[in-house]
């Protein structure tokens, strides 16, 4: 049996070399030079297009190179019966959380009106509150979200989270489920989205998620692109519902050069960049599956793929 490769992206080159080096032993295939489709019963994919993996009707294991594998359950041809892993890494969610950070800092302590007062050489003194009489609230406690909570709680952010199911973190207001969303946004002012994208998640970033938080508010969005309602965003920046967003994942990426989103006050957009897990990551935990994968032991990162996340 074989291993394919689809990883077309800009370290996917690197990837695969670290691969190769990991498991010596293991055929592995680079598309489209895959051989006979039926030798494959193992891949490492990067966003390969929807109907892709039905080509390999032995197929028995798919890896994602990062965490977020919505792309991957919304190909109707997704083989039945196939397991999934992902990437789960501390330095991943490290990075994710000083990005929640760093945007929480910036929309906390104005940082846009000091940029634009400094472009009319104005000396726009403006008092600060305390990082404790801020109400910051994280969607989603899973590898991002919990270390994110804790880190702006190890800030002194007043913190919240909302989950699926309960969780407690030490210093952290944990809601839960449909029942809690009330009450978490109400005492929300800056909303910080890691939620995985599935059909209860899509669309949640919407005219009434904004309309349950206290007015004047503040999204910051690393999680899909799917989760937002790209005109209720713009509209609620416009009327000052929201005083400011920041966006890093889109559901048309690369962003267009002509999309409006691009020119909306105080609408700030970043790459998708908020969060890479390393090649070495990406190599040693592939690389550590496959070699569970082959001796029949448990999978490490496993994915429900009937919950989507
Ligand atoms: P996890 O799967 O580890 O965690 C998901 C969290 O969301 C869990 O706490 C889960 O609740 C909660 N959740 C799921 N469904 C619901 C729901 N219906 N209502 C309330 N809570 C829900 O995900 P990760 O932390 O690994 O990643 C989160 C997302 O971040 C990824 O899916 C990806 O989209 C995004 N991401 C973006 C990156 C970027 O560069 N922009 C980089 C990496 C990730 P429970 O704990 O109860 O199960």
């Amino acid at each position: 049996m074989a291993i394919l490769a689809w990883l077309h992206n800009a370290y996917g080159r690197d990837l695969i070399e670290g691969i190769r080096a990991a498991l010596p032993d293991e055929d592995v295939r680079e598309w489209p030079d895959a051989g006979d489709p039926a030798e494959i019963d193992i891949c490492i994919v990067f966003r390969m297009p929807h109907g892709f993996l039905k080509l390999f009707r032995n197929l028995q294991l798919m890896s994602a190179t990062g965490a977020g594998i919505d792309h991957y359950l919304l190909d109707p041809d997704f083989p039945k019966g196939i397991r999934m892993v992902r990437i789960v890494d501390h330095d991943f969610a490290s990075r994710m959380a000083d990005y929640a950070l760093a945007w929480t800092l910036f929309h906390h302590r104005d940082i846009a009106h000091f940029l634009a007062a400094q472009q009319q050489h104005e000396w726009a003194y403006k008092i600060m509150r305390s990082a404790r009489e801020v109400r910051v609230g994280v969607m989603g406690l899973g590898q991002m979200g919990r270390l994110a909570a804790e880190r702006l709680a190890g800030v002194g952010y007043d913190t919240a989270a909302w989950s699926r199911s309960r969780h407690a973190v030490p210093g952290v207001t944990c809601f839960a489920g449909p029942d809690g969303f009330d009450e978490f946004l109400a005492r929300t002012e800056i909303l910080i989205n890691l939620l995985p994208l599935t059909q209860t998640t899509r669309g949640i970033l919407s005219a009434a998620t904004f309309a349950g938080m206290p007015p004047g508010g503040v999204v910051i969005s690393a999680g899909r692109g799917g989760h937002l309602v790209e005109a209720d965003l713009v509209a609620a920046l416009r009327n000052g519902r929201l005083r400011a967003a920041t966006i890093d994942a889109f559901p048309v990426e690369p962003l267009p050069k002509d999309s409006p989103l691009w020119d909306v006050p105080n609408l700030h957009v970043t790459p998708h960049c908020s969060s890479t897990a390393s090649i070495r990551t990406i190599v040693d935990t592939f690389a550590e599956n496959v070699r569970r994968f082959r001796s029949g032991r448990e999978l490490v990162n496993e994915v429900d793929t009937v919950a989507g996340y």
